[in-house]
């Protein structure tokens, strides 16, 4: 055993904190014997209550404020848990019994507090003290029986708040002096609990939610301890809320003003006041994990560290804060209207987390939490009673259900260009700064926003600031057909691909077709989720799937459309707009009215999302991207020529003598190189839309009106329905036959072929001799022919596979990785 003169003479000794999570369950109470065990220094421990405990003792103190009898219930649940837990870990019988019967009696003082509330008309802060102490004081007594030698102390001795109240104002220099004293001549492991304190009249008091942490640090100040070390659930402080931001990780090393603002702004791993104490006393402060205590975890200190190469430490957030602006000329050059403002707020002990003037002093405006909104707008209406009311000179506006974000860091100081990294990674994904202020000691910025964008501009800030493990991209589809399918085939099977070589994660996270939709922000499995849509989805409902995962408010979002739905095409601007990137296979968008086509383009450049289309012509080749580049870089196209029909060219170069026109159509349906509906192959309508599309590529502002089509098909074969087209094409079997002989003797082929030259395009099937490029075009392949002013003489050449589903598939694959510049 340790001799605790140690503990004063030589600060040879540590404080240990284990929280909530650490004590949540008899499993967990092992880990913390074992780590207790392992120390080779003589230590104070301190622990909180048991995970969940005060929550219930303060859910029970609301019920039973609001009468409702129910506290009771909770109140024995409460005990009951605690008993259950004493004899799961307490072996020897005698001790148990002894430890019930404390509990008993805890009990039944934590049942007259709640019945006091039950029969008071206020919620007296003094009793919910009393209620909320059973929480620390149960546990400490529990694992100080559990924790064999050890000494049990009730830091109501010795920690003295100053008003009776759950604040955290502590009474530093009697409560150093009384920690002395009490262990000035004490020997063995202490084991105390936190978050309790009293008043110097001996009432209980408490420290404020997650206090427990406070406690230690008081207590290493006070005895100049060696080392301060809190034990938690996270391996320590990490560069953000980990239940946010998956991709967050450990910082090896904080200085105390990096810890403390970012606990000042929510990072509840240490409770805000923690390090105040231990800062001014210089005590070494570690953060662990008690589920994994061979992790280095952090340290807390004096020394400036910056390890991971980001000029950020770490970023933190206020879930829900009011602001608070004052509005109005009355604010202009008055000096002293700040000092009355901030003093009405403390005059009412209200805490201010953020302060922002803008520059012209029209209005200053102020953060604070949400119980303290109302008290804090009453105070400056009372203060400011003649501007607002009398005068009308001034305005006072509450804003709710916003959050604050601060990125953190010593190194801000000499980095510029940190508020430009910042507001771009939010204004990028459409998220809206509402307020901004820098701290004086250029150790944070923050920013307020909606709360309901919060977990998207925490990732999004992170993945601008750090180097993450990878990067997620979020993946909505339509349409299960074959392209569809095809695509997530591919998907499946390049992802651990993908992971590994460009550390990308796929996750699809909505899937619709024309029957069924589901949208599972948890992601969906890419192997099962046809399955899954099939057997689970809802009725499918394209407008409602896109106002979902526009709510869902994911970053690297892209709406991928493997549909011929016109209805899922006219989506696109609204997608677009959601600050989601579209990929489509469907050509309907770019080749309908040229000036939707323009504003898609418009909201996708507006909001830096991509609108990509590769495949709506000639599948997988590189046709659009081509002409994209010879017109960015200066080159002007003058005429293209091409078979963009894969289906018409497979038509074609399927027919002989035992394959009439009518089967081999069918057989191309069949392969699915045709539309699912071949008719739209057949009337050249798609070869329209196709030319349509890259003469509005190459620059030329062409409406469907400019494209003449010459029908090879008489009218009559396109008025029913699919059955009598095929019938009626039959009845022409003889003569297309006929015509295919006449060309062959002359050694002419059929090429479907669509031009487009000064303005004007046409599609047409025209019979080609064997100087003609596209002559020896095989099967379903397509080929571009681009003139152009760099490629005058000889036409830029651009051929292959150009329909099926599985190349369609790969080119929006592809279109897929450049959207994240893979
Ligand atoms: P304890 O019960 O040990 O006091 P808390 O729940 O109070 O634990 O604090 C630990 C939790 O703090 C973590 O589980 C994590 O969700 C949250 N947290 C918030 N910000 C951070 C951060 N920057 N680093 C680590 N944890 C954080
Ligand atoms: N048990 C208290 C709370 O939950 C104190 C703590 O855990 O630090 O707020
Ligand atoms: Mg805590």
């Amino acid at each position: 055993m340790h001799h605790m003169d140690a503990f004063l003479i030589n600060g040879l000794m540590k404080v240990l904190k284990f929280g909530g999570s650490s004590v949540g369950t008899p499993e967990s109470i092992r880990r913390v014997k074992r780590i207790i065990e392992s120390q080779s220094k003589p230590c104070i421990v301190v622990v909180s209550a048991f995970q969940e405990v005060t929550d219930s003792l303060l859910g029970a103190a609301r019920m039973a404020s609001e009468k409702n009898l129910q506290y009771r219930d909770l109140s024995d649940n409460i005990i009951l848990k605690h008993k259950d837990f004493i004899e799961k870990v307490i072996v020897d019988q005698t001790t148990q019994k002894a430890l019930r019967e404390t509990i008993t009696s805890l009990g039944a003082e934590l049942r007259e507090a709640l019945d006091s509330i039950y029969n008071s008309d206020t919620l007296a802060r003094e009793l919910t003290d009393q209620v909320l102490s059973f929480g620390e004081r149960a546990s400490s007594l529990i694992i100080s029986c559990y924790i064999e030698g050890s000494i049990h102390y009730d830091s109501r001795e010795f920690i003295i708040t100053l008003r009776n109240s759950g604040d955290t104002e502590v009474d530093f220099d009697l409560t150093n002096q009384l920690i002395i004293n009490k262990f000035k001549n004490c020997v063995g492991l202490i084991i105390i609990p936190g978050f309790i304190a009293s008043t110097s009249f001996g009432k209980t008091t408490t420290l404020g939610r997650g206090g427990s942490d406070y406690t230690a640090a008081i207590i290493a100040a006070a005895l100049k301890s060696e080392k301060l070390e809190i034990w938690t659930d996270v391996d320590g402080f990490m560069t953000a809320d980990p239940k946010k931001v998956e991709k967050a990780y450990t910082i090896a090393s904080l200085t105390y003003s990096e810890a403390m603002e970012l606990s000042h702004f929510g990072a509840k791993v240490v409770y805000t006041p923690t390090l105040r104490p231990v800062y001014k006393a210089k005590i070494p402060v570690s953060v662990h994990n008690t589920f994994n205590p061979d992790s280095p975890g952090t340290a807390i200190g004096d020394t400036r560290e910056n390890g991971n190469g980001s000029p950020i430490k770490g970023i933190s957030s206020i879930d829900h804060i009011d602001l608070i602006t004052l509005q109005g000329a009355a604010m202009v050059g008055v000096t002293g209207t700040s000092a009355r403002l901030f003093g009405a707020l403390a005059g009412h002990a209200i805490n201010i987390i953020l302060i922002t003037q803008a520059s012209s002093e029209f209005s200053i405006s102020f953060a604070v939490k949400p119980s303290d909104s109302t008290s804090a707008a009453d105070a400056i209406s009372a203060e400011f009673e003649k501007e607002v009311l009398l005068n009308k000179e001034l305005k006072i506006n509450v804003e709710k259900n916003l959050s604050i974000i601060a990125i953190v860091g010593e190194k801000m100081k000499n980095t510029p260009g940190i508020s430009a990294t910042l507001f771009k990674a939010l204004g990028r994904n459409g998220i809206n700064v509402i307020a901004t202020a820098q701290g004086s000691s250029e150790l944070n910025i923050s920013v307020v926003i909606k709360h309901e964008s919060l977990t998207k501009a925490l990732n999004v800030i992170h993945d601008g600031f750090f180097l993450s493990r990878y990067k997620e991209i979020n993946l909505f589809i339509a349409g299960t057909g074959l392209v569809g399918s095809s695509l997530i085939k591919q998907l499946h099977s390049q992802a651990s691909l993908l992971f590994d070589n460009h550390k990308l994660r796929i996750s699809l996270i909505g899937i619709t077709n024309s029957r069924k939709m589901i949208v599972d922000k948890k992601g969906i499995p890419l192997e099962s989720c046809r399955e899954i849509l099939k057997n689970d989805g809802e009725k499918a409902n394209i407008g409602e799937f896109i106002q979902r995962i526009k709510k869902l408010n994911l970053r690297n979002s892209a709406f991928v459309d493997c549909t011929a739905n016109a209805g899922v095409a006219t989506e696109y601007g609204d997608i677009l707009s959601g600050y989601i990137s579209v990929v489509t296979a469907n050509k309907i968008a770019c080749s309908s009215d040229l000036n939707y086509y323009r504003k898609l383009k418009g909201i996708a450049s507006e909001r830096g999302v991509r609108f990509m289309y590769e495949t709506t012509v000639g599948a997988g080749l590189p046709i659009i991207r081509t002409i994209s580049d010879l017109v960015l870089s200066g080159d002007t196209i003058l005429k293209i020529e091409a078979v963009l029909s894969g289906t018409l060219n497979f038509i074609f170069n399927e027919m002989n003598s035992n394959l009439p026109l009518s089967t081999a159509i069918r057989k191309a349906r069949e392969k699915g190189y045709s539309e699912p509906d071949p008719r739209v192959d057949l009337s050249g309508t798609d070869v329209v839309r196709k030319i349509l599309i890259l003469a509005r590529e190459a620059g030329y502002d062409t409406e469907r009106d400019d494209v003449k089509v010459i029908s090879f098909l008489p009218d009559e074969c396109f008025s029913g329905d699919l059955n009598d087209f095929y019938r009626c094409v039959e009845k022409y079997d003889r003569e297309f036959e006929e015509r295919r002989i006449d060309l062959l003797k002359n050694n002419r082929k059929w090429r479907y072929i669509a031009t487009f030259e000064n303005g004007k395009g046409s599609v047409e099937l025209k019979s080609v001799d064997s100087e003609h490029p596209s002559y020896h075009l095989e099967g379903s392949n397509n080929i571009v022919l681009l003139t152009t002013e760099r490629y005058r003489e000889l036409p830029m050449v651009i051929k292959g596979y150009g329909a099926g589903a599985d190349v369609t598939a790969a080119g929006v694959f592809a279109d897929l990785m450049r959207v994240f510049n893979v």
